[in-house]
């Protein structure tokens, strides 16, 4: 029985809501056919731009605006519109419809209150940005028993515990595990669970990052301990490249976890970064599959799959990144340097992206996202106060508006002549190349460039390597 995820894309209006509950009766069907046969667990996001609109509203009523007041309305109209075309019988439809408008209006109550106080926690911006598949999972579960299959909505936060790291919760697996087998194992319903959200021994609303439905649908099956993971969404599988810059990218029938880890992590977004990682642990294979086109294979990742025919399995890259270069004479062969240097910027709470030493030790450079590169260099020239004066630092430098790219493939191993072709083509669509890392896995080599370089760069490296 697979664990079945559908995006925002995927749930973006009625039309596509129909179109995702044709795909999970076929699958209930098909499964119903099987010995042991229990229906699906399916994960669903919040309508397409719910959560930005909610998080929009939230900072509009802390900064003391009214325009979430309109956002409001948007949302309303929204659901309501959809709720018209896939709950068809009155009764039912009614019912929904007041569920729908209790919730909206606890939402109104919660930005009233944040606007009066002027204030929105982490926690409470938690709170907020939930309430998109609250919404959705209503009202999919309604229209699947709307079309005669017995679906219930179940809100995650029942059975994914984490702790209170508000925004990027980290989860307490054992637990889940536990709530997730009472609540879902015995069923003869279709679940349909919220993504993202979850809650904390206390109760309290976490959310597992942007994006992080795709996590919720691998922490479920490998909580039940599923034979596949299934994430329907609008492409037709993990491509070579963003289709946004490389228009002809390639789908990739198979890829290994790694490989599909390593993309994600460097801004492929078609999967969110943590998904494979309890998938992995338990051996569950993970298909990427388009609900506009579920006819398509998509792509499997896998533990097992057959090698490819070519150096580099694809490109991803991270937009708006910084770099904070810390640079002298003086750090060349003296000890600690680096170990204060990652002190200083642990403590400060930046998180690090990439880390790249010209191999001189002249040089050390960090990689982050903007904000994180300004509390970096603040802490930095604070906490190396004495190096810098003593002469050992003669520079930390910030660096903005630039643009990681990171080459994958398993392949890359021990191919010779590699790195070569790849910056040749890179000097050849005259990309000026600012830092480079290579893990020593060789599972990936990545570099900073200029942001306005990127389609540049990426385009080059594809027509190169992949054609
Ligand atoms: P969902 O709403 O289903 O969660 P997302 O928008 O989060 O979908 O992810 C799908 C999108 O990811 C695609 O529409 C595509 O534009 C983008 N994307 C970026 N890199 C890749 C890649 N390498 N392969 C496929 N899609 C990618
Ligand atoms: N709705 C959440 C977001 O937009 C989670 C998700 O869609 O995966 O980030
Ligand atoms: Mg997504």
């Amino acid at each position: 029985m697979p664990v079945m995820k559908f995006g925002g894309s995927s749930v973006a209006d009625a039309q596509k809501i129909s179109n995702a509950t044709g795909i999970i009766a076929a699958a209930a069907e098909k499964i119903k056919k099987s010995e042991n046969a229990k229906p699906p667990v399916v994960v669903v996001s919040a309508m397409k731009g719910v959560t930005d609109m909610l998080i929009n509203a939230a900072s509009s009523a802390e900064n003391g605006g009214s325009s979430y007041k309109e956002i409001l309305d948007g949302l309303k109209e929204k659901h309501h519109n959809a709720i018209e075309k896939l709950v068809t019988k009155k009764k039912e439809q009614n019912i929904l419809i007041e569920e729908i408008n209790a919730l909206l209006s606890e939402l109104s109550e919660i930005l009233h209150g944040v606007e009066l106080v002027r204030e929105c926690s982490p926690r409470t911006n938690d709170f907020i940005s939930g309430f998109g598949e609250r919404l959705s999972s209503k009202i999919i579960a309604a229209h699947l028993k709307d079309c005669g299959i017995k679906a219930v909505a179940v809100d995650a936060r029942e059975i994914i515990r984490t702790d209170n790291n508000h925004g990027r919760a980290a989860v307490d697996f054992k637990e889940t595990e536990r709530l997730t087998r009472a609540k879902l194992s015995d069923r003869d319903y279709i679940a349909v669970v919220t993504g993202f959200i979850a809650s904390t021994a206390d109760g309290v609303a976490t959310t597992l990052g942007r994006n992080g439905s795709d996590y919720t649908a691998s922490i479920l099956g490998a909580a039940l301990n599923e034979k596949t993971v299934e994430i329907w969404t609008d492409v037709d599988g993990i491509l070579t490249a963003d289709p946004r810059i490389v228009p002809d990218a390639k789908v990739i029938d198979e890829i290994s976890f790694q490989e599909a880890m390593e993309l994600s992590y460097f801004g492929a977004e078609v999967i969110h970064p943590y998904t494979l990682l309890p998938a992995m642990e338990k051996n569950i294979p993970v298909f990427i599959k388009n609900t506009m086109n579920p006819s398509a294979p998509g792509t499997r990742i896998a533990k097992d799959v057959k090698p490819k025919n070519r150096p580099i399995t694809g490109i991803a890259s991270i937009d708006n990144v910084s770099m904070v270069t810390i640079e002298g004479g003086g750090m060349v062969g003296m000890p600690g340097i680096a170990g204060r240097i990652f002190s200083s910027v642990a403590n400060a709470g930046a998180n690090i992206i990439m880390i790249s030493q010209a191999s001189s030790e002249h040089s050390i450079c960090l990689v982050c996202r903007e904000e994180d590169s300004r509390k970096a260099a603040s802490a930095l020239k604070k906490d190396l106060n004495d190096a810098l004066s003593g002469g050992i630092i003669r520079n930390i430098n910030l660096d903005h508006n630039l643009e990681i790219v990171a080459v994958i493939g398993e392949n890359m191993k021990g191919h010779v002549g590699l790195s070569g072709k790849l910056f040749s083509a890179l000097g050849n669509a005259g990309v000026n190349i600012l830092a480079i890392a290579q893990g020593s896995t060789e599972l990936n080599i990545s570099f900073v460039i200029e942001g306005s370089k990127k389609k540049n760069a990426i385009s080059a490296i594809h027509k190169s390597f992949i054609g």
